[in-house]
């Protein structure tokens, strides 16, 4: 075999055992990696109708044939668990040495289960594994034990770490590493409740490819291609500068998605922030492209995305750049999910504001309120206990009304989009395996194309948004970057042809395509499994009934029978029931069956 070890790792922290599994060679090749492979693995290891905090809920990090090789942005992993805020398939990404370190230990995918008897790290190397009392890093924000683990283990070891919000089982805190992070769905609850404070991995053992001159060329041609205008606006001002693009086109939730623009969008704008503040930029591991652009705040580096701007900024009616950059660092630093946490600030401003809920200082606008917010949620203190539940649990405390305006899908926080303006995303949302999320669906792609038209959904529209789908889950599988995809003149024979270079499979084009249905009817399968029901692939009362306000560019509005078309319609094309079942027939086609009769 090339390019896989063909075998994973299971770690039971209780008894700190480990054993490794094999993963058969047809089953790497159905599946990839990342994403694809943490899916089967979930299926097939996590126990029916868990409770994803209980001990014995797996987590799982998975690399791919990809990781280790010299193609640029290849060096990722995902992390895959049930998730504390869905209950439903959660599927997280993140970047850098971790992954390349993880998969030299000797295994594609590492499942952890089990409870330590105290705060520990899980130290895995050539797969083999001890635990570490971690007693004195419990507590610690991220970058303290990011710099206390580095000091105690040397430059060997790449670890994944939770903050404090992990460690109190916030059910959106996240796993970073290297200031990227596994962000959302509350996988760092997950490693949380295993009182596992960190993973470390080290190891030495490398995959071999199939054609290495070949990978090689490849690489090159790929890295040369990075540079090119596909991805210079990553490069440039990075994804900030989608801001003051969704704010002309009325689409930029602010105050609670109550309005789709912000009135001094500019301030917090990326333009500003690179003109009044220093601006660097940075690559994960493996990566000629580098899109991370840090902010040297008062309060020390940032890393600033759009999302961050948009939950942080707008969502909760400020355009204050010091408190937006100050509440960003503070989501990092404690492991906070900045969507889910400025979603669930936003949600609960709009309660108060409607008589819902009492914390007389937690108004829009009001930069303090949300900073002190952000510490009592990582700590679970005051009205933090109950935010910390994400807006879904919190709603069904607080009533019918607030639930129809709480701006989640699944439990999931909606990202930067609003969905009466951008209608494919609005799709993308509803159905997506893991609720409201953008970089799963991908379909705000769609909306931006003259495919569509974005304020006017149609059945149509169902076709672009599952073309995008496809194509994440893919780059999401081998694992490439997908700020990359805009390099590729042909993604899925330039894919397919990568793929052979490692593995040596003969894998075409149709065969990745394949792939991509049969990933995401698998984890359409783990979440019917785990109690989907068809009333869960909606949205919001509020995007059905409150039409967006006109503002620089005409409010748009949209229909629950709008959003119903666009459902079957995909349901149709994915091969799916009228409901969105998944028939027996096309198990057979997508070649599932054994993954469900495990
Ligand atoms: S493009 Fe950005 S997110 Fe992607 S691998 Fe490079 S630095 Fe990381």
């Amino acid at each position: 075999m090339h390019g896989i070890h063909g075998r994973y790792l299971r770690v039971d922290v209780t008894q700190t055992q480990a054993t490794f599994h094999p993963i058969p060679e047809s089953v790497a090749r159905r599946f990839l990696g990342g994403v694809g492979l943490a899916t089967w693995l979930l299926y097939r290891e996590a126990p029916v109708q868990i409770d994803p905090l209980d001990a014995q809920a797996p987590l799982i990090f998975a690399f791919s044939p990809l990781v280790g090789t010299p193609l640029t942005t290849s060096a990722k992993f995902a992390v895959v668990a049930k998730s504390p805020l869905t209950n439903r398939l959660n599927d997280a990404l993140a970047s850098s040495h971790f992954a390349l370190a993880g998969k030299r230990s000797g295994a594609d995918a590492i499942v952890i289960t089990g409870q330590a008897a105290r705060p520990s790290v899980l130290m895995i190397e050539d797969g083999k594994i001890t635990l570490e009392p971690a007693e004195d890093l419990w507590g610690l924000e991220i970058p303290d034990a990011q710099a206390r683990l580095r000091q105690r283990l040397g430059p060997a070891f790449h670890f994944a770490v939770i903050g404090p919000a992990g460690e109190h089982l916030v059910r959106f805190a996240t796993i970073s590493h290297d200031r990227r992070h596994a962000g959302r769905g509350g996988l760092g609850a997950v490693l949380g409740s295993k009182r596992l404070k960190a993973v470390a991995v080290h190891g030495t053992q490398r995959c071999t490819l199939a054609d290495p001159a070949g990978v090689v060329a490849a690489a090159r041609s790929l890295s040369e291609r990075s540079f090119g205008p596909a991805t210079a606006k990553y490069r440039e001002l990075g994804t900030i500068a989608n801001l003051l693009t969704l704010n002309r086109l009325n689409a930029l939730p602010t105050r609670n998605f109550q309005q789709g623009q912000l009135a001094d969008a500019l301030h917090i704008a990326g333009e500003a922030l690179h003109e009044q503040q220093t601006v660097t930029r940075e690559s994960c591991a493996a990566c000629t492209i580098g899109c991370e652009h840090i902010v040297a705040s008062s309060q020390g580096p940032v890393r600033i995305e759009y999302e961050t701007l948009f939950a942080l900024g707008s969502l909760c009616g400020l355009a204050d750049p010091d408190i937006v950059l100050r509440a960003a660092q503070r989501c990092d630093a404690l492991g906070l999910d900045t969507i889910s946490t400025g979603a669930t600030i936003a949600f609960a401003m709009e309660c108060v504001e409607r008589g819902l809920l009492t914390s007389p200082d937690l108004r829009f606008g009001r930069g303090d309120a949300l900073l002190a917010a952000i510490e009592q949620i990582a700590s679970r203190s005051n009205l933090g206990d109950w935010l910390a539940e994400g807006t879904k649990r919190l709603a069904e405390r607080l009533g019918d009304e607030a639930l129809s305006f709480a701006p989640q899908v699944k439990g999931l926080e909606i990202p930067g989009y609003d969905p009466r303006a951008m209608q494919t995303m609005a799709l993308g949302f509803a159905v997506n395996s893991r609720g409201a999320d953008h970089n799963r669906s991908s379909a705000y792609e769609a909306d931006f194309s003259p495919h569509v038209d974005r304020r006017f959904g149609r059945p149509e529209s169902a076709r672009w948004a599952i073309e995008t789908e496809d194509k994440a889950t893919i780059m999401d599988s081998l694992i490439l970057c997908k700020f990359l995809r805009g390099v590729f003149e042909d993604f899925y024979r330039e894919s397919a042809s990568l793929l052979r270079g490692v593995t040596g499979w003969d894998v075409t084009a149709e065969e990745l395509r394949l792939t991509a249905r049969r990933i995401v009817t698998a984890k359409k399968l783990y979440n019917i499994r785990e109690g989907w029901t068809p009333a869960e692939d909606t949205l919001p009362e509020r995007f059905f009934t409150q039409p967006l306000p006109d503002g620089l560019a005409p409010g748009a509005s949209l229909t629950r029978d709008r959003l119903e078309a666009m459902k079957s319609a995909y349901y149709q094309e994915r091969g799916w029931d009228p409901k969105g079942f998944v028939p027996a027939d096309l198990l057979q086609t997508l070649q599932l069956t054994d993954m469900v009769a495990q």
